[in-house]
């Protein structure tokens, strides 16, 4: 499933480039996630990269995209052809 960024995000922009699918951007007051992008790094790395360095733990899973190891592929692939 895609990774969401909840309101504990101090915007400190340290997430952004760690991102295989650019999926991070600055929203108005939190940083947000695009779920048509997150692969929880599937198919580019071991571990969610965004949540390994998020120095305030506010990246978690969002059950609202729920999606199984294959689809996450499908979509790193659909993204990178
Ligand atoms: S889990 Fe990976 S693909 Fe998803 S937003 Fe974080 S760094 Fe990007
Ligand atoms: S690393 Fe964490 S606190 Fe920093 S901008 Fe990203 S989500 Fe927010």
């Amino acid at each position: 499933m895609a990774l969401k960024i909840t309101d504990d995000c101090t915007a400190c922009d340290a997430c952004v480039s760690t991102c295989p699918n650019e999926a991070i951007s600055a929203g108005d007051v939190i940083y947000l996630i695009d779920p048509a992008r997150c692969t929880e790094c599937v198919g580019a790395e071991d571990s969610p990269q965004c949540q390994d360095v998020c120095p305030a733990d506010c990246i978690i899973k969002d059950p609202a995209h729920d999606e199984d190891h294959d689809a996450l592929m499908a979509k790193y692939h659909g993204l990178h052809g």
